[in-house]
Parts: structure tokens; sequence; C-alpha cells
């Protein structure tokens, strides 16, 4: 590693599994102090034994306003001002337009968008002038695909927030950008199937959908967003990275 993110602080909402474990694993090799949120702390504290030493974790809701500023209070109380905000927490709803329920309706759009765009607000005055923040949405920001609709809609909604976000943060030279994964090797899956064979079936399947034929890995999204992170990206603001083995272009 080059440490790129050398002594900078970086937070990692959901960095306790999956896709943000994968960046918050990356950012520390690459020299950042990393915190990390979840909802869990029996799943916390198993992964900062994997982040490393100079990690913290917090349980929070990023639903949960007074859960917010409670958690940046802490981050800027042990390890100080933010360079870098990565807003990945999520969940994975699914269900036709024609059999979605309202509880599910209310809870993807509370976590993935409410929780989205308060996960940066509250963030603001521990955040320096000049800091990087990163939204994870997903490659079905832009594709129709069964099932997929709240889904997608709340995704297609954090990618418009890097736009406009980046916008009202001009001034303090605040960068907001959005990666946008396809079908990534997490336990998310595990939370839509009944059972861990329906879960490795349902991932296969999604690999099957992609040119490369393969789901991708946390830690290809994590080289990305280390990028973003980094001055590499200095001129990129309101931008979307996508990676998704070619789904979408192909
Ligand atoms: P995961 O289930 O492995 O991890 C999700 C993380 O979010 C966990 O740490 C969990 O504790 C946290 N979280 C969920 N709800 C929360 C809440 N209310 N408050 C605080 N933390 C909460 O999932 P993942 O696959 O790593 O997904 C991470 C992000 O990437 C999500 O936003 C997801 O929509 C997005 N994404 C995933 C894929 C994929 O194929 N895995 C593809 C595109 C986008």
């Amino acid at each position: 590693m080059s440490d790129k993110l050398k002594d900078r602080v970086a937070v990692v909402t959901g960095g306790s599994s999956g896709i943000g474990l994968g960046i918050a694993k990356r950012f520390a090799r690459e020299g950042a102090k990393v915190a990390i949120t979840g909802r869990n702390q029996a799943a916390i504290d198993k992964a900062l034994k994997e982040i490393g030493a100079d990690s913290i974790g917090i349980q929070g809701d990023v639903s949960n306003l007074t859960d917010l500023v409670r958690i940046y209070k802490t981050v800027e109380s042990k390890l100080g001002k933010i360079d870098t905000l990565v807003v990945n927490a999520g969940v994975y709803v699914l269900g036709s337009v024609a059999d979605l329920t309202e509880e599910q309706f209310d809870k993807v759009s509370d976590i993935n968008f409410k929780g989205a765009f308060f996960s940066v607000q509250k963030a603001l005055s521990a955040l320096k002038d000049g800091a990087s923040i990163i939204l994870i949405s997903s490659m079905v920001n832009g594709k129709g695909v069964p099932n997929h609709s709240a889904y997608s809609a709340t995704k297609a909604a954090v990618r418009s927030l890097a736009r406009s976000f980046s916008a009202d943060l001009l001034s303090r030279r605040i960068r907001v950008n959005t990666l946008s994964p396809g079908p990534i090797d997490t336990p998310v899956f595990s939370t839509v199937a009944s059972s861990e064979a329906e879960a490795n079936a349902m991932k296969e399947a999604m690999g099957g959908f992609t040119p490369v034929k393969r789901v991708g890995t946390p830690d290809e999204i994590a080289a990305a967003a280390v990028y973003l992170a980094s001055d590499d990206s200095s001129f990129m603001l309101g931008a979307e990275i996508l990676l998704d083995g070619g789904i979408r272009e192909l």
C-alpha cells in the first residue's frame, strides 16, 4: 500500500460488514484512522479486529438523527475532524410494485435515503473544509430490474444527492461523489434469502447477469473509494463511478 490516506480521519457508516468493512480495511492499510458504525455491537467488535489498531466503532442507527449526532461527536472527540465520510449503511429490500408493503417501503426509504441525507447533514460541523464524501449507491440507480423499484429509487435518490450536496458545499471545497456497485460478494444476500443455500444461489445468479460472469469483491469497491477519498480525485465532484462488471454499459 502507498499511505495515500496517511493520518486522515475516515468514517464508514455500516463499516461492520460487506462493502463498508472492505473499505474500512483498505483505508486503514492506506494509513487512515477509521471509525466504523453499525447496528450490532458484536459485529462492530469483530470488524475492528480485522481493521486494525487505530480504528474505533460506534453503534447507532443511521435513520435516527440523535444517534447520528452522537456518532459524529464521538468521532470528533476520539479521532478529530473528519477528512472522509463514506455513507455506506443500507438495506436490500425486494418486492414487486404489486406486493411491496408500506412497512418495507418505509424501511428502505428511512435507511437508504433519509439515512444518507442526514448522515451527511449531521456530519457537516465535524467535517474539515476540503473533505471528501462518498455515497454508496448501486448500479440499479439507472436500470429497471424486477422487484427492485423501491430499493432502486432510494439509490437513484442517493446518486442525486451527490450532485446537490456538492453544489451546496462548494464554498467549503467539500466534494461529494457516488460509487455505484453491481452485485458484490457480501452478507447482504442472506438478508433477503430464506437460507444460506438460497443466498448463494442468488449471488451466483447475479454474477451470471454480468458480462464478466462473476460478482465483485468488497476490495474492488474499496480501491475506487481510496481514489475518491484521496487528492487523486481532486477535480471530481457530483460524479459517479460505476463498478458493475459491465452490466449497465455492455
Ligand atoms: P451488508 O448487509 O453486508 O452491510 C450493511 C451494513 O449496513 C452493515 O454494517 C449494517 O449494520 C449497516 N446498516 C444497515 N442498516 C443500518 C442502519 N439502520 N443503521 C446503521 N447501520 C446500518 O451489505 P453490503 O452489501 O455491504 O451493502 C453496503 C452498501 O452497498 C448498501 O448501501 C447497499 O445498498 C450497497 N450495495 C450493495 C451491493 C451488493 O451487491 N452487495 C450492490 C450495490 C450496492
